[in-house]
């Protein structure tokens, strides 16, 4: 599904945040990302949303070439790929539904597959009886589901999300993850770049660590074996 061949990439003035990654994710997979703040993991999720570009190497995502993708088919290729910030990244004056239906009304999709769709998008979440609120009303908790909500909203193949629980505390980071896991059994593909360790050692899914734009483990970390 996705596949990193001697990916770098290299900020002008900065150096590289990712140097030689070579990896597949295999579709319907769901992996981790970790590693210390500047280790390049934003980076490598913006490679593949096509919201940055790698200096050498290649990136594919399915059958496309990210380097040779025409210009009119990035839409496209978004659309394939729903992202979950840490910031969720929610319009304030705008209700959840509205925030929901944002990449639908962008796609150009009807009225009323838009209500059809934003609505089974918010029960995946749990959140259908919150359509009309604003953001700022909810949780934390709650606004992280609309986020997500968002990106799953248009049936994407591959779900990003860039420290996702990052301002959750382990009670809620927990319910999100559980959330991840159950689109990972709808047969999306996920990658979640999280500093959340001790959950991804309960969930026990492939963890592929980066450490100065370096792969340098990629591995299902086993539970910790009991004290003798
Ligand atoms: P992480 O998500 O693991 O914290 P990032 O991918 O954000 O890591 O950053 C990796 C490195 O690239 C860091 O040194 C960071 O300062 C640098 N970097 C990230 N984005 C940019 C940018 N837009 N311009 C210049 N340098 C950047
Ligand atoms: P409808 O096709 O009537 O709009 P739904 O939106 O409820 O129906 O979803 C139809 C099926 O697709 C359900 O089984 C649902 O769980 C599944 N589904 C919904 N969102 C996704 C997604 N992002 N990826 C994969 N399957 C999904």
């Amino acid at each position: 599904m996705i596949e990193f061949e001697h990916v770098s990439k290299r900020y002008p003035e900065r150096g590289d945040a990712l140097k030689d990654l070579t990896f597949r994710l295999e579709a319907g997979e769901m992996a981790f990302l970790t590693g210390h703040s500047g280790a390049g993991k934003s980076t490598l999720l913006k490679l593949i949303g096509l919201l940055e570009r790698p200096s050498r190497g290649s990136v594919r995502v399915g059958d496309d070439d990210l380097a040779r993708l025409p210009r009119r088919r990035i839409p496209a290729h978004r659309r394939r790929i729903g992202m979950v910030f840490q910031d969720h990244r929610l319009l304030a004056e705008r209700s959840v539904f509205d925030n929901v239906a944002l990449p639908l009304v962008t796609a150009g999709m009807t009225r009323d597959d838009i209500g059809k769709r934003v609505r089974a998008a918010l029960d995946q979440v749990g959140l259908l009886k919150l359509e009309r609120a604003l953001p700022l009303t909810l949780s934390s908790g709650e606004q992280q589901r609309v986020g997500i909500a968002r990106a799953v909203v248009g049936r994407p193949e591959v779900i990003l999300a860039d420290e996702p629980t990052g301002n959750l505390d382990p009670e809620l980071s927990q319910e999100i993850f559980r959330l991840f896991e159950r689109f990972h059994q709808l047969g999306v593909s996920l990658l979640i770049a999280t500093h959340d360790l001790d959950l991804i050692q309960s969930l026990g899914h492939r963890t592929l660590v980066l450490k100065q734009g370096r792969l340098v483990a990629d591995a299902i970390p086993r539970p910790a074996a009991p004290e003798p």
